[in-house]
């Protein structure tokens, strides 16, 4: 998707003063002068921002305003020892409240409603971008945090909460307890806001069916605002993205280009109006695509598919990109295939293979059965795997997260 008039605008302004204001910018653009950025292929040659460079700016490095103008931090944790700082000023705090009180909206939340807020709060952005969304919606905010199941529950009916905000595992915790205490009846959740996970299909009818609710995902994150650049609508296929406050592009994860619209890969944000840190092609390593043409809502904003995972649990197989969450919704399609499967790429004579293990009860024509699935995988992701059908309960099965995909090439 190419940039509109309107982010080529915002851009302008916001490159007129970037090296001015941002020594991290001057120092990644040394030697490029912004202002000859007028096309869409300059913009691309553009370096990316990398995560590795946020951390390298710690702890106050990626400001670009004084700091009488810095209102609030927040802070991405990672699992490589130094934290993220991302400044805001306020006009970033407000314009966040503005894209989540957009979100809500979205998913239809009114004044009326009673919003149960489970994600935490302080140096994490989660929390506090619900409550001010909610907030600027004028809805009425209960500031649960999370845990604390017992009080969870006893909000959730004597407060009559209409709209639950939490993660896929914690909202599958409540509604497992809900189920188990009977209190269904005294409960009168209509949506959830989930955000943040990655989460398949089952996990999220589950959530619904035991609720009774409709699931809206949210997506975003530290870096860029935080929660709440963009949600599903009621129509359920892929999120909207507010492309008035960032820019959005699908890079190949490993050559870096920019793919078109509709292919997967890694994306790429920029931020069009943000002042304390601004981030220019920032590389999140989240994997999805744009899903091109227009939603049946009616909503002008481009929408984003479901996040398929991380760049880093890219595969390539036969010369095309494949992602693990990939090969699972396929097998997803299959009700006669339990919900554990294993997948083994190897080198083989030359080229990479790979071989799906599913699993089925002995009704069914296993050699039939893994022809359908290899056909279904071609026509759907574009090559064709190996695909060997085994007996249910073959597959090994762990409480804890069970290993699926085994890289044999380098071992
Ligand atoms: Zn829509």
């Amino acid at each position: 998707m190419q940039l509109n008039e309107d982010q080529f605008a915002k851009l302008k302004t916001k490159f007129a003063t970037l090296k001015e204001d941002s020594p991290f910018y001057a120092k990644k653009f040394d030697g490029i002068d912004l202002t000859d950025v007028t096309t869409q292929a300059d913009f691309e040659a553009l370096p990316f921002t990398e995560k590795a460079d946020l951390r390298a700016a710690y702890p106050l490095g990626l400001a670009a305003v004084p700091d009488e103008k810095i209102v609030r931090i927040h802070s991405s944790s990672g699992t490589t020892g130094t934290p993220v700082i991302i400044p805001y000023t306020q006009k970033d705090v407000d314009d966040w409240a503005i894209q989540f009180a957009r979100c809500f909206e979205m998913a239809g939340v009114t004044p009326q409603d009673r919003v149960q807020i489970t994600p935490g709060y302080g140096l994490w952005t989660a929390g506090i971008g619900f409550q001010a969304g909610v907030e600027r919606l004028g809805a009425m905010a209960i500031p649960m945090g999370p845990g604390n199941t017992e009080k969870q529950l006893k909000f959730m009916q004597d407060m009559q909460s209409t709209v639950l905000c939490a993660t896929s595992s914690y909202a599958l915790l409540l509604a497992e307890e809900i189920e188990k205490r009977g209190i269904r009846d005294k409960i009168n959740l209509k949506k959830g806001v989930i955000g943040s996970e990655r989460w398949g299909d089952k996990m999220r009818n589950r959530i619904k069916n035991e609720l009774g609710i409709q699931i809206y995902d949210i997506y975003g994150l530290t870096e860029i605002y935080g929660p709440g650049i963009g949600i599903s609508c009621d129509y359920d296929c892929g999120m909207h993205y507010w492309d008035d406050y960032i820019y959005l592009e699908i890079l190949d994860p490993v050559t870096g280009e920019v793919l078109p619209d509709g292919e997967t890969g890694e994306i790429c944000i920029t931020t069009l109006v943000k002042e304390g840190a601004p981030l220019i092609r920032f590389r999140t390593h989240d994997i999805a695509r744009i899903i091109p043409g227009e939603c049946a809502c009616g909503s002008k904003f481009p929408r984003l598919g479901t996040i398929q995972g991380r760049s880093d649990d890219m595969m390539k197989i036969k010369g095309v990109n494949v992602f693990p969450k990939q090969i699972e919704e396929v097998l997803q399609e299959f009700p006669e295939l339990s919900s554990e499967y294993q997948i083994h790429i190897s080198h083989l004579e030359g080229r990479d293979t790979m071989r799906i293990y599913v699993e089925t009860n002995g009704t069914v024509d296993f050699l039939e059965m893994a022809d359908t699935v290899a056909r279904e995988v071609k026509s759907k992701i574009g090559f064709t795997p190996l695909v060997k059908v085994v007996e249910l309960g073959v597959l090994p099965r762990s409480e804890k997260k069970t290993k699926r995909v085994f890289d044999e090439r380098y071992e």
